[in-house]
């Protein structure tokens, strides 16, 4: 049985931060190993395969849902998300602190099948500031936005489910409130 307390989900509405906070966190603490996830998305600008995603067709995804080879799944916004499940069990199983950073729907997924993980959900400091980040990031067209900021209004909803919960004002600050959270030496 590999040690499900070293698994750590990061949630959060889209445009929170997540990512940057996610980056700098791994810059800092290199032994740690982030998920690679599966997408139907199609790549934004600069987006590579296998370093920001696994990029595939809706067929090929649902193929490996039915095979089993996600640890958890979800739709958002119109495209699917997945988790590749063998290389997460790979690396618990060799000990490495393990980072998945997905959706709400996600999250609940892991939270049934490893329940000693820890589960940090990233609020922005308000929805008005948080559709600002999202128009700001002029990567999305409108109808996407208005989904995002649709899905987004939800997964704020759940943030008492999640183990600690981190507003994402300054971007210092809440990184090092996630490593104290993560117990990391900062
Ligand atoms: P984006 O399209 O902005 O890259 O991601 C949209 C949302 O999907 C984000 O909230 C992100 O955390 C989530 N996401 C990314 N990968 C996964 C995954 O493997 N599973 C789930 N459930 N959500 C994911």
């Amino acid at each position: 049985m590999t040690d499900p307390g070293r698994l750590t989900v990061i949630t959060g509405p889209s445009g929170v931060g997540k990512g940057t906070l996610v980056n700098q966190l791994l810059g800092r603490h290199p032994a740690i190993w982030l998920s690679i996830s599966a997408t139907t998305r199609a790549p934004r600008q600069g987006e590579q395969e296998g370093v920001n995603y696994f990029f595939m067709d809706r067929a090929d995804f649902e193929a490996r849902v039915a095979a089993g080879g996600f640890l958890e799944w979800a739709e958002f916004a119109g495209n699917l998300y997945g988790t590749p499940r063998q290389p997460v069990e790979q690396q618990l199983a060799s000990g490495r602190p393990v980072l998945l950073e997905i959706e709400l729907e996600g999250a609940r997924q892991v939270r049934q099948s490893f329940a000693q993980g820890f589960q940090v959900f990233i609020q922005p400091p308000s929805l008005a500031e948080l559709e600002r980040r999202i128009r700001g990031r002029g990567t999305d067209s409108d109808e996407a936005i208005g989904r995002r900021l649709e899905r987004a209004r939800v997964e704020l909803a759940a943030a008492a489910e999640f183990d600690a919960c981190i507003t994402n004002d300054d971007l210092t600050q809440a990184l090092l409130e996630l490593e104290r959270l993560m117990q990391l030496s900062s």
